[in-house]
Formats: C-alpha cells, sequence, structure tokens
C-alpha cells in the first residue's frame, strides 16, 4: 500500500487520474454493471443517482427503516419524500410492506441489501414493474453479494457503494461509487459529480464536486484484487457462529452462508437477534468483546425531528433485540470461539 501511495505521490495523479478510470472499470466488472463513478461517499452517490433517476420535490421514494440515515438524505438532497417501511424477519426491506406503501406519488423503490445481503430483488422487481416505478439500489454494505448470481448493485437505474474504512472495501478515508447500466443515466451522473461539466468541460447543469480520490481509488484497486479473499474468511467466520450459536434458542442467527441457493451473501456485520440484548452486550463488554447496535439503535422512522410520522412495530420490536457481533478481517479463530463461549456462558450459566 506504501508503494501505492508513493507512486501516485511522484506522479502527482491526485484528481481524476487513469488510477481512478482504471478502478471505475474494474469496480463495474466486478459488480457486473456496464459503468460505475468514483464519488466521495456513498451519501453522495445516492444524492446524485437520485438526481439523475429524475426524482424531484412530490415524488415519494420507499426505504427500509432499517438502513442508514444516508439512505433517506439521499433521497431528500433530490428534494423527494422518503417514506420508512418495515424490514421482515432477514433484516431486509419487506416487499409486502413496499407494495402497501404505493400511493399515486411513489416514483421509485430504494432497497438497502443490509449486513451484505441483496435483497429478494424478485419479489422488488416484480412490485416496480407492476407500479411503474425505478428501482436505486444502496448497496454501501453489499460488494461481492448476489441474488440468484446477479451481484448487489446490478439491478436498479443506479445503486451506490460505500469505501468506508469499515466497510468490506475500505479506503483511507471517505470514498463511494455510483453504478449504472444506463448510458444516459451515466451521461447525468458524470457531470453531477463534477460542476456539471461534460467530457468537453463545458457547464452544462448545475452539479456538485464529489469526486473520489485517485490515490484512494489506487488503493481499492489493489485491495479489489485480493477482495476474494476478504469475503472468503468473512464467510467462514459466519460458518463457525452458526457451528456454535446455532442450538442457542434466545438467538436468532442470519441465515448461514450457502443455507439458500438464491443468496451469496458477504457479511459486512453478522447482526443476531438477541433476548435481554442489552444485558448480553454489557457481559460481552466486561469480557473485552465489543459489540455494536447498528445506526445507534435509531430507525429512521424514528428520526421523528426530520418529520417522520410513521409507525413501524416490528422494526421498533428488532430495534431491541439485534446486536452485531464482532466480524473482521483482524479475528482470529480463536477470538470467533471465545465470543461464541461467553456467549453460551451468558444463556447457560
Ligand atoms: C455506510 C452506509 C451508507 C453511507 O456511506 P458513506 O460512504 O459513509 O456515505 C449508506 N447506506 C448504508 C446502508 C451504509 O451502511
Amino acid at each position: 500500500m506504501l508503494e501505492v501511495i508513493g507512486d501516485i505521490g511522484r506522479r502527482g495523479a491526485f484528481i481524476m487520474q487513469e488510477d481512478l478510470a482504471a478502478f471505475e472499470r474494474h469496480l463495474a466488472e466486478f459488480v457486473g454493471a456496464k459503468y460505475a463513478l468514483g464519488v466521495g461517499n456513498a451519501t453522495d452517490a445516492l444524492m446524485i443517482g437520485c438526481q439523475a433517476a429524475g426524482l424531484g420535490p412530490g415524488d415519494e421514494v420507499i426505504l427500509s427503516s432499517h438502513t442508514m440515515i444516508a439512505t433517506a438524505i439521499g433521497i431528500h438532497s433530490a428534494g423527494a419524500t422518503p417514506v420508512p417501511v418495515e424490514c421482515g424477519s432477514d433484516h431486509l426491506i419487506d416487499p409486502a410492506a413496499v407494495e402497501q406503501a404505493i400511493t399515486p406519488r411513489t416514483k421509485a423503490i430504494l432497497p438497502t441489501h443490509l449486513n451484505g445481503r441483496t435483497c429478494n430483488m424478485d419479489a422488488l422487481r416484480d412490485i416496480a414493474e407492476r407500479h411503474g416505478l425505478l428501482i436505486i439500489e444502496d448497496a454501501a454494505q453489499a460488494l461481492g453479494s448476489k441474488f440468484k448470481d446477479k451481484g448487489a448493485g446490478s439491478f436498479g437505474i443506479a445503486s451506490a457503494f460505500s469505501f468506508y474504512p469499515a466497510k468490506v472495501l475500505g479506503c483511507l478515508g471517505d470514498g463511494g461509487a455510483v453504478l449504472t447500466s444506463n448510458n444516459e443515466m451515466y451521461e447525468r451522473l458524470w457531470q453531477l459529480r463534477d460542476f456539471g461539466r461534460n467530457r468537453k468541460g463545458e457547464i452544462v447543469s448545475w452539479g456538485i464536486n464529489s469526486r473520489l480520490d485517485n490515490l484512494q481509488a489506487a488503493i481499492l484497486d489493489y485491495r479489489l484484487k485480493k477482495f476474494d479473499q476478504v469475503v472468503h474468511r468473512r464467510r467462514e467466520i459466519a460458518s463457525m457462529y452458526q457451528e456454535a450459536l446455532g442450538d442457542v434458542e434466545q438467538l436468532i442467527l442470519p441465515p448461514p452462508p450457502d443455507s439458500d441457493p438464491d443468496h451469496f451473501d458477504i457479511y459486512q456485520n453478522y447482526e443476531i437477534d438477541a433476548a435481554r440484548r442489552d444485558e448480553l452486550k454489557a457481559f460481552l463488554a466486561e469480557h473485552g468483546i465489543g459489540t455494536l447496535i447498528q445506526w445507534g439503535g435509531v430507525a429512521v422512522h424514528r428520526c421523528r425531528k426530520l418529520g417522520f410520522t410513521q409507525e413501524l412495530p416490528y422494526t421498533d420490536y428488532l430495534f431491541q433485540a439485534m446486536l452485531m457481533l464482532p466480524l473482521n478481517m483482524s479475528m482470529s479463530t480463536d477470538d470467533v470461539e471465545y465470543v461464541c463461549e461467553k456467549i453460551r456462558k451468558f444463556y447457560r450459566p
């Protein structure tokens, strides 16, 4: 990595250089989309994705309430109205809840492929087709994840990825990408991320400045080459958790790798439902095990200061139970066993 940084420094290649173009090509190919554009972060990717898709004031966009506020910010920044709905027991947006939330103003569905698992895109595409809706994907947590052998981020008119350091493919700061397979969208996104300039440098629309630094792109390109090993290890740890905790009846675990032929999961997070969640979290902390509650325990519809009024009882229930166990590339197999041993001890002292 130091070699990569040294090389970029010697060339003074900081903004929109060949390393960015190479990473964009490799990323699009990896995901199975036609085009990728590096941007400042996934929130910007969602924002310009919504704008380029033509969403604006008066339009409603349906999203899961179990997602980062960034998803809603992307919609709001385009001037449209985010409509959070319930997730299912797999923690991903519930297609039945999507269907119920559709009004004459609904223009798009913005599913989040949460925790490294791609949503049931057959169900969502079916709804979108029947109601004439666009799909924009929040794939910030899902690089490499697939549904029926098709990559997360390749289904919609646009998709957003994040390279925030804690994501499965992280850079040395903020970074993101917006992907599309639509030529017109690609031209609009190209302009939006770079001051509204077209390829000749002429100002042809309003835009913003949100470009993935060439240095970050070079680092990401380097890391992408070894990304399959990352996915392999993450799935291995998920299998170890399943093996050691699958019979603890106070827990509901995520589906293990290969349990469902339609899904290829990459375990950005290992999010469980746990009885006596807060006590378990405190017990693990006493034993040196850090756990997290996603989004600080606050679902999108609970951000009442932003004007949300929805009542989503299942999501509220889930937010009392969900907990993320450690799953990262610096964990040894002994570490995983230690976590499992402590969890078993908590429930069966
Ligand atoms: C991390 C994340 C984002 C935001 O990504 P940034 O690159 O930090 O803007 C959006 N949506 C989801 C689901 C995320 O996990």
